[in-house]
C-alpha cells in the first residue's frame, strides 16, 4: 500500500512513514501533478478536497474529513486496515523506524558507534538501535516519535 498525501496533510504524511508507509508528499505542487504521480505510481491519493477528488485520471483516493491530523491517521489506518506495531490480530503489518519521516527514503541500520557523535548522550547510552537516513542523514534510534505514537494508537485501535 502506496499513498501521495496532499499538500495540506504535511503531519499526517510524516506519521504515516515514521509506521513505515510509503508515503510521498510535496508541500507545494499543482493538483495535475499530484493525480498524475498517484496514478503513474499507483498510489492511493489521500486528500481533504473535494474538488481534487473529482478530477480525471485518479482512480484511488482517501477523502478524509476530519480535520486533527490524529483523527486522520486513525481513519487511514482503519480504512486500509493497517496494523503497525502488531496492535492486533490481521491487518497489513507495517515497519515502524523503516522509513525517513522527512524525506520517506527506507533507512538504513548503522552501528552504534557511528551513531555517538550525532544523538544526545542519553540516547546513545539506553538505546541500542540505530538507524540513519542514506538521502538526508537525519539519525533515528528506537524510542523516537513511534514510541508515542504507538501508545496513542493503542487507546484507539
Ligand atoms: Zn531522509
Amino acid at each position: 500500500m502506496k499513498f501521495i498525501a496532499d499538500s495540506m496533510l504535511g503531519r499526517l504524511a510524516r506519521w504515516l512513514r515514521l509506521l513505515g508507509c510509503d508515503t510521498i508528499y510535496y508541500p507545494h505542487i499543482e493538483d495535475r501533478r499530484l493525480i498524475r504521480i498517484a496514478s503513474e505510481e499507483d498510489r492511493v491519493l489521500i486528500t481533504r478536497d473535494t474538488r481534487l477528488v473529482k478530477m480525471r485520471g485518479l482512480k484511488h483516493f482517501l477523502l478524509l474529513h476530519e480535520n486533527d491530523p490524529f483523527e486522520q491517521l486513525k481513519k487511514v489506518i482503519i480504512t486500509f486496515n493497517l496494523n503497525p506495531f502488531e496492535l492486533h490480530k490481521g491487518g497489513f503489518e507495517t515497519r515502524p523506524y523503516s522509513r525517513c519521516s522527512l524525506c520517506n527514503t527506507p533507512l538504513k541500520s548503522i552501528p552504534k558507534e557511528q551513531a555517538e557523535p550525532h544523538v544526545p548522550e542519553y540516547v546513545y547510552q539506553t538505546s541500542e538501535m540505530f538507524k540513519q537516513c542514506p538521502t538526508c542523514g537525519k539519525f533515528y534510534w528506537k524510542g523516537t516519535h513511534p514510541e508515542k505514537l504507538r501508545k496513542k494508537l493503542m487507546e484507539i485501535l
